[in-house]
């Protein structure tokens, strides 16, 4: 599979912080990836940092084999990669269908191009059916479930190539976690890959073809998910030897 984003020596810092110390990472077009790691390890710094909205430098990000580090995040959305931000975000006191709209605007406002089929809101109503008929409703009235099934909505009528997912499963009930876990390799087959933020580590290990565990801002381990021993991940993820 071809490569569709990576990253090189990749830094972040919050002001004098450095959150991550050089990152070299890789994700390729339609397949899922996981990060894991501690609370503070940096999961959602690298999810920032990618989408434009902590700044890193030029040459240290590329999509497409084109250099993207330092372009805001509206031009990350143009050029295909949307984040679906931790707690979700929605436009309380707003109805399901105008919080996916304004997706659409924006969409057609920065003039997203689709790549293959293009998300609209029937594709959504197919890929989570618990929508359909809520497209009414204000969305604050929907369960925790399925107001993470908007937010990853949202995002997916942005037409991204790539899907940043920042602790899709946190306080969800299992049933509903499973039923958002069941959407992404669909999406992914697609065409739009992603890369899924997961405290739950056998969950990211299941859901993912591959996975990275970072601890205080580095990679401690990076592979194929399914073939990662569990004694190896709990070393990764603690920092243990
Ligand atoms: P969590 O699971 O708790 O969200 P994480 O792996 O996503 O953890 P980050 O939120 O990326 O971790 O945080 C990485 C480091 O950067 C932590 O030490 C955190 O305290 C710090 N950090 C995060 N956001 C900021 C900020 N806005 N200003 C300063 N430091 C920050």
């Amino acid at each position: 599979m071809s490569t569709l984003l990576s990253t090189q020596g990749l830094v972040a810092r919050y002001g004098d912080f450095q959150a991550l110390f050089g990152l070299d990472l890789q994700v390729a077009a339609g397949e899922v990836v996981a990060l894991i790691g501690a609370n503070g390890a940096g999961k959602s710094t690298l999810l920032r940092s990618l989408c434009g909205l902590l700044p890193v430098a030029p040459g240290m990000v590329r999509l497409d084999g084109q250099d993207v580090g330092g372009q805001a995040p509206h031009e990350m959305v143009r050029r295909g990669v949307a984040l679906v931000p931790e707690g979700r975000r929605l436009f309380a006191g707003m109805t399901v269908e105008d919080n996916l709209r304004v997706a659409i605007d924006q969409a057609r406002k920065l003039r997203v191009r689709a790549h293959g089929e293009a998300w609209t809101l029937e594709r959504l109503h197919a890929l989570f059916p618990a929508l359909a008929s809520k497209a009414r409703v204000p969305v604050e009235s929907l369960s925790g479930g399925q107001q993470q099934m908007v937010a990853i909505g949202r995002a997916l009528l942005l037409q991204p190539r790539l899907l940043l997912c920042d602790e899709l499963s946190l306080g969800l009930a299992p049933l509903v976690i499973r039923e958002i876990y069941a959407a992404l390799p669909g999406i992914a087959a697609a065409g739009t890959a992603i890369v899924v933020v997961e405290q739950d580590v056998a969950l990211a290990q299941r859901a993912s073809q591959r996975l990275y565990c970072l601890l205080e801002g580095r990679i401690t381990l990076q592979g194929a998910s399914a073939a990662i021993p569990r004694e190896a991940i709990a070393q990764a993820y603690f920092g243990t030897t």
